[in-house]
């Protein structure tokens, strides 16, 4: 190529594959190392200021090599790694290798994913996507859907297409103004705080939720779902939506979904499952039946960048009939022109969703659910899950560690001092503090990462494991400094005490 311009952000090709080169040397180094680097350097905001330096904006630029390697040390020295073996926290994976390839080569071709005439490739991978994400969870590949940044914007885009399908047909003129019947949405008590969101972003007001109560295992109690959405008809309330969870936020509990289903059906309502972190799981055969039901589900939120491993960002929102997506997002202002076929008519990814101009986000999960294929991730996420077991069943074996839950990966548990029935001063209050505080010191210390599950009025540590390099290992050794750092802590806080 021949570029006469020489702008200031081009790169020669002969740079750009020395510094490329590099960089992609750097990263496969720090890849192959991670288990040896700490999960975090616990280096405070002010810390962490100072290495970044307080410089104002550069009047003239920098040269390129020295640019990509002190921002590859930057990152590579100063982030959490939640690619680390021991990274438990949140819902938050290792991220595929080739995640990071893909998004080099989408970065570089950058499909506008918003029309079909920007996007010819694209929009078919993504289009094939969403067809194998519905054949990965077992549900008719004939649903459409579209990827989006992550669960929250799932669920937004179901909810505002269960609120136009099931809302009357003004509402898209006159907005909830004119409603003189309350739309009121139906959700368990252990469901995700996008809900709250929603509520209040889209107009109707935390108000318009029922937190239905959730059993000792965090599921919805289905006969008072039942019960409320009666109570509700009967005072001219309009209820259009239930939100049932396929792996809660905290515990990993999955609803009784075909219950669900048939409640929603039996009352001409939006049935949306959130599948966030746990309906990946629905591709073991074993595991089928706990997400029966699933196949009813008039809308699905699915996250790649937690169980199938993409690299943030990538969710998913999957429709039973695609319609009811353009009904709520399409429009057609003069300045597009892009239905140009003569034939078919093209998918338009913008009439699908809330955004316009779009990322190419569905490459890196296409490109992994080929390189693993569906046996690959059925292997990958047994693991998690025996791994998550395995966890469950030292902690109970450990004198001095609790127990506390176990669905899919995630695993719950807490240090209990093992003077604890002797010595009275330790009592609930106590374990909630000292758990706290050791889910504190053992975030900062670098070991390990966990996060934190309040199960039954217990303060817990929280392990997820959505992690595909974690091994046996890493679980037995966790168990051990968890129980070494409770104890430390608890020696700390009693002679204090006495
Ligand atoms: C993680 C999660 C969300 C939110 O997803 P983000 O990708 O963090 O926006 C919503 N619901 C459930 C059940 C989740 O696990």
């Amino acid at each position: 190529m021949t570029n006469n311009r020489n702008s200031p952000i081009e790169i020669s090709k002969a740079e750009f594959k020395k510094v490329g080169y590099q960089l992609i040397d750097t990263i496969s180094d720090f890849m192959n190392t991670i288990d040896e680097r700490p999960v975090t350097t616990g280096e405070t905001p002010a810390q962490i200021q100072n290495v970044l330096g307080n410089s104002s904006l550069p009047e003239d630029g920098v040269p390129v090599s020295a640019l990509v390697s002190k921002t590859a040390d930057l990152l590579l020295n100063h982030s959490l790694l939640n690619g680390h073996p021991k990274f438990f926290g949140y819902i938050t994976s290792s991220p595929t290798p080739i995640g990071a390839l893909a998004d080099l080569l989408a970065a570089a071709v950058n499909p506008n994913v918003g029309a079909n005439i920007l996007s010819p490739i694209a929009t078919e991978i993504e289009k094939q996507t969403i067809k194998w994400l519905a054949e990965f969870i077992g549900i008719a590949p004939s649903c459409g859907g579209i990827l989006v940044s992550g669960g929250n914007m799932a669920n937004f885009t179901a909810f505002l297409a269960a609120r136009t399908a099931k809302a009357p047909k003004s509402i898209k003129e006159t907005g909830l103004m004119n409603m003189h019947d309350e739309m009121i949405l139906y959700c368990s008590k252990a469901t995700h705080t996008w809900v709250e969101k929603a509520a209040v972003l889209f107009g109707h007001g935390t108000k318009a939720i029922r937190w239905i109560p959730a059993d000792a295992d965090n599921k919805m109690k289905t006969e008072i779902l039942s019960q409320t959405i009666k109570d509700d008809l009967n005072k001219g309330k309009k209820p259009f939506l239930v939100i049932a969870n396929a792996g809660d936020v905290s515990t990993g509990a999955v609803d009784n979904l075909s219950e669900i289903a048939a409640i929603c059906k039996a009352h001409d309502l939006w049935f949306h499952v959130d599948g966030a972190y746990g309906i990946p799981a629905a591709v073991i055969p074993r595991y089928k039946n706990m997400f029966k039901g699933i196949e009813e589900a008039d809308s699905i939120a699915l996250d790649p960048h937690k169980w199938l491993y993409a690299p943030l960002e990538a969710g998913c929102t999957l429709v039973k009939n695609p319609q009811h997506l353009v009904d709520t997002y399409s429009a057609h202002p003069v300045y597009y022109n892009f239905d140009n076929s003569e034939d078919e008519p093209s998918l338009n990814f913008y009439e699908y969703g809330l955004q316009n101009s779009r990322g190419f986000r569905a490459l890196k999960v296409w490109m992994a659910l080929q390189q693993a294929g569906k046996n690959g991730y059925i292997e990958m996420i047994n693991k998690n899950i025996e791994l998550s077991q395995l966890l469950f069943e030292e902690a109970k074996k450990h004198p001095e560690i609790e127990a506390i839950s176990n669905n899919l990966s995630i695993t719950t548990f807490r240090y209990v001092p093992a003077d604890y029935l002797q010595d009275e001063k330790i009592n609930e209050t106590y374990l909630n503090g000292l758990n706290e505080k050791l889910l504190n010191e053992l975030q900062r210390g670098g070991e390990l990462f966990l996060s934190n599950a309040v199960v039954a009025d217990k303060y817990c540590l929280r392990a997820c494991i959505v992690n595909f390099r974690t091994s046996a290992k890493d679980i037995v050794e966790i168990i051990e400094i968890i129980a070494r750092e409770g104890k430390q802590l608890h020696q700390k806080f009693s002679s204090k005490a006495g």
